[in-house]
């Protein structure tokens, strides 16, 4: 049974500012994870949509959206945060049915979809460019402007949360927005769109098209209207937007994931450490770009980290959403059977503590209970490959130059932590570790919408979230006037 009251018609497409069923009629089934239910149908947008979606993006650029000032942007922001918090209960009901996200977790990304929405209304008119000083006779400054019509790919994962750090950045700037949510989960992304009209978005700055990524997502990465493109998704699918992007010359920001260690060395806080080793693994059901897959100990410690790790994962529970387990159904059977896949691939390895099934669990639900693995050698495959699903690695170390070789020694770099009360080996690892982010005696530090966050390698190029995104979203032109 799914628990949803679905106050709107979501079988629609939004398009310069009105709600219309896609060109085709066609419509897509949307499941509750939890059960294996229908929920009810969204719009199979095709390129036609994007067509109409690029064009009415384009006409808001020249119009009333085009013209606005930077503080009036702002302001249209906030009220959007306003009514984000005014519907906190509906967006995490919402995405705990269609995402399967526990509802302590859905209404954590209810709030930093409104705390983007105000960090950026604030920002809006704070950006600005320089003056330049140079020859006798010459005034030159920077001017920083939108790119135009900005094509938003999102995942299923952290909807609210990806469309905060990437739609909310490219309308601060004055972009005209296409998005294509993500065919598994885009019903908090339609009440973003209605809560935006409410708050006054003027038509056509923010276009959302539901569909299928090898319709929908592909015929927008391809659109030669686009501007810039950002994705968040697998790496295989990453490739063919920058690929895609490269035939228009375009600039992308690719979010693809990662393999993201934790170190925890012999003189560490492991009473403060313990909590985050776990919960950074297995939150969303570990279905995060930047879960913390793998967690490497010194020597020192290693036995007691394991056997703490161990205990705590005995005591996780997975279930329904609604009723707000430790942990939540994967996305999809595709997702679970991907998981399942990866554990068997384990099967060689040192298991060393499951979770446990709640009673709760029906049938239908893709529910996958959390494993943790020891003494993984760092060239395995759980080790090495991105599993998104509630699975973690043990791995020992000996020594600092030990544990750097393994924690850079995968093809991703998107987050790291390190765990030690020394100082300087702090200082060293921020430095040493290939990473976007690095955490210094924690992990994530809240999520904080402040903090710039994006990749290397195949975790992707590009940043999003603080003021960094406002840099990505737009572009610079220097002018330099003679005088004489
Ligand atoms: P995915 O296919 O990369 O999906 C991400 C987004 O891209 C979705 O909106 C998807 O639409 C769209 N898309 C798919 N094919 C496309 C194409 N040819 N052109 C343009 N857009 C396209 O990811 P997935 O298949 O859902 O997940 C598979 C794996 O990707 C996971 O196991 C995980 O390893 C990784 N992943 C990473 C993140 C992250 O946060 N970095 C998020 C999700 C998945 P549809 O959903 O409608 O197909
Ligand atoms: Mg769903």
């Amino acid at each position: 049974m799914s628990h949803l009251d679905l106050s709107f018609d979501p079988a629609n497409c939004l398009i310069g500012g009105k709600w219309v069923r896609p060109a085709s009629g066609e419509m897509l089934p949307l499941y509750d994870p939890s059960y294996g239910t229908e929920i009810c149908h969204i719009a199979r947008g095709s390129s036609k949509d994007i067509d109409a979606a690029v064009a009415a993006a384009r006409a808001a650029l020249d119009g009333e959206w085009g013209r606005m000032t930077a503080a009036e942007r702002g302001r249209i922001l906030a009220r959007i945060g306003q009514l984000v918090l005014e519907n906190i209960d509906h967006l995490a009901r919402l995405e705990a049915a269609d995402v399967g996200k526990p509802l302590k977790q859905a209404r954590a990304d209810a709030i930093a979809l409104a705390r983007y929405l105000e960090f950026y209304a604030g920002a809006a008119d704070k950006i600005h460019g320089e003056t330049i000083p140079y020859l006798d006779g010459y005034t030159v400054y920077t001017l920083r402007e939108p790119h135009g019509v900005t094509g938003h790919i999102v995942p299923w994962n952290y909807p609210m949360q990806i469309i905060g750090r990437s739609v909310t950045a490219a309308l601060t700037m004055g972009n005209a927005c296409v998005l294509k949510p993500a065919e598994e989960a885009c019903l908090t992304a339609l009440v973003f769109g209605d809560l935006a009209q409410q708050a006054g978005l003027p038509d056509g700055a923010l276009n959302i098209v539901p569909g299928l990524g090898a319709e929908a997502g592909a015929a927008l990465s391809q659109h030669p209207g686009i501007d810039h493109v950002s994705f968040t998704g697998s790496v295989g699918v990453g490739k063919q937007i920058q690929i895609a992007a490269a035939q228009n010359l375009v600039p992308v920001t690719l979010e693809l994931g990662g393999k993201s260690p934790q170190l925890v060395f012999d003189d560490a806080d492991l009473d403060a450490a313990l909590p985050f080793l776990v919960n950074a693994g297995i939150q969303n059901a570990g279905q995060t770009c930047s879960a913390s897959s793998r967690i490497l100990v010194q020597r020192g410690v290693y036995d007691q980290v394991c056997a703490a790790m161990a205990k705590s994962y005995e005591a996780l529970q997975v279930g329904p959403a609604i009723d707000d387990f430790d942990i939540g159904p994967l996305i999809s059977r595709r997702q679970k059977a991907i998981v399942d896949g990866f554990v068997d691939k384990g099967s060689d390895l040192n298991l060393i503590a499951k979770g446990k099934l709640s009673a709760e669990a029906a049938e239908g639900g893709n529910f996958v209970v959390p494993r943790l693995f020891a003494d993984v050698d760092p060239h395995h495959t759980l080790a090495q490959d991105e599993i998104f699903g509630p699975v973690q690695v043990v791995i020992p170390f000996d020594d600092e130059a030990q544990a750097i070789k393994i924690a850079n020694g995968t093809d991703y770099g998107l987050v790291a932590s390190v765990w030690t009360r020394d100082g300087a080996r702090q200082m060293r690892l921020a430095k040493a570790l290939d990473s976007g982010q690095v955490f210094v005696n924690n992990y994530g530090a809240g999520g904080g919408v402040e903090l710039p966050f994006g990749g290397s390698g195949k975790s992707g190029h590009g940043r999003e979230k603080g003021f960094e995104a406002l840099y990505s979203f737009s572009r610079l032109k220097t002018v330099a006037a003679y005088h004489g």
